[in-house]
């Protein structure tokens, strides 16, 4: 008999195997309780479950972590996590403190088929989806260990939001991320509002409207370009999806949406994807089109890419030039630089079964001429 993970289990899923086991499902509300809000894996620990029902789970499951293979702490207080998923892949976690919240940005893949090539993961390639078990491990470990290092009280959360922005295109793992999902919102499990847990995808449409139905958290969305030609060079699903019915999704997902915006991702690549130029066409694009908020990320660089992160007064022009047409527009703060604990640097290390590194030695983007930039203002912030 397979011993399964109950990590791998939503509320429902785990009262359909207490259920199996021949146990009501209130007792799955405890059991669930146990592992998600007060971190126990031993069922010896769960003192108020009867104990037929914890030599029961004995032999039939467990609740299964993943091995941690490093723990890095950024002198600003980030965090990043190296979990071994077996098979000679890794993934990785950040947790990024700021005064109001705490993120934890979660990865959904080992590696990732998309290719994006401004991207560390896409690099890598495509090796596996993780399993529910393995994306809730990530928060679960991340979760209890801070609350032990920073000494919260019991109730106390560490963890405020979650952003599925680490490794990996959540959407092509839509049937491990939804469940996954669920326990996040779960008032049982980690209790955060749909709005506190963000999927961020390059743009899979079917996907995007799945979402819709069944758990709608918010949603950012990976643009890069502001048009078809550029965005198909950069994001490789664009020629599969272009931005014409990407947007018509995101149309679409904001009558179930927990904001009222949906969150544009602009990676700043210089000379590639940054003057004003790009910047009103942009505008064009979406103005009237979509309510949406414009989140500028500094390009982090990695060597393979071949790409140059835009310089801050690139970046405050092209900011200007949304802000000037009334798009709420931010910049991402880069955090954890010393630990390479920053967006698109995750790498992780992962068996590539689909070659992306040789395809991604191509002929380099056509660079463009550079115009004077000029300052202009803009918020900082850093997730949302
Ligand atoms: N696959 C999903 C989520 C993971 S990537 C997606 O693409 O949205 C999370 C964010 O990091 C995306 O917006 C992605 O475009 C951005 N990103 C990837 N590589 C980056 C890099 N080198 N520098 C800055 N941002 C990067
Ligand atoms: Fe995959 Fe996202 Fe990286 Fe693109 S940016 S390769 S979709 S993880």
């Amino acid at each position: 008999m397979t011993v399964a993970n109950l990590l791998d289990f939503d509320l429902d899923g785990l009262a359909a195997f207490c259920e199996r086991l021949g146990e009501k499902r209130f007792r799955a509300v405890q059991l669930f309780r146990w592992i998600h809000q007060k971190g126990a894996s031993d069922f010896e620990q769960m003192s108020d479950l009867a104990k037929s029902l914890r030599s029961k789970l004995a032999g039939a499951a467990e609740v299964r972590p993943l091995a941690v293979i490093s723990e890095h702490v950024s002198a600003d207080g980030t965090v990043k996590w190296l979990f071994d998923v077996g098979g000679g892949n890794a993934v990785e976690t950040v947790f990024i403190p700021e005064d109001d919240r705490g993120t934890l940005c979660v990865s959904s893949q080992a590696g990732c088929a998309v290719g994006c090539r401004f991207c560390s993961t896409g690099h890598q390639g495509f090796s596996r989806n993780l399993a529910t078990g393995e994306i809730l491990a990530q928060l679960w470990h991340a979760e209890h260990a801070l609350r032990a290092r920073l000494g919260l009280k019991p109730g106390d959360r560490a963890i405020t939001n979650v952003v599925m922005m680490g490794m990996g295109e959540p959407l092509q793992n839509y049937a491990a991320l939804v469940p996954a999902l669920r326990v996040m919102l779960d008032d049982h499990g980690y209790g955060l509002s749909r709005r506190r847990v963000t999927v961020s995808t390059s743009g899979v449409v079917p996907m995007i409207d799945r979402l819709r139905e069944d758990c709608a958290v918010a949603l950012a969305v990976s643009l890069h370009a502001p048009n078809d030609p550029l965005r198909d060079e950069l994001v490789p699903l664009n020629r599969k999806y272009p931005i014409d019915e990407l947007l018509d999704a995101c149309v679409r997902y904001l009558d179930a949406a927990p904001r009222d915006f949906i969150t544009f991702e602009y990676c700043m690549l210089d000379g590639v994807n940054d003057t004003p130029e790009h910047a009103r066409e942009l505008v064009k694009l979406v103005s009237g089109r979509v309510s949406c908020k414009l989140n500028l990320i500094p390009f982090n660089p990695f060597p393979q890419s071949g790409l140059k992160r835009s310089s801050n007064a690139r970046v405050q022009a092209f900011a200007q030039v949304l802000i000037e047409a009334g798009i709420v527009t931010t910049v991402r703060k880069t955090r954890g630089d010393d630990i390479d604990a920053a967006c698109g640097q995750l790498a992780g290390e992962v068996q590539d079964r689909t070659n992306a590194r040789n395809r991604m030695t191509r002929a380099p983007i056509k660079v463009v001429k550079k115009p004077q930039a000029e300052a202009g203002k803009q918020r900082q912030e850093t997730r949302t």
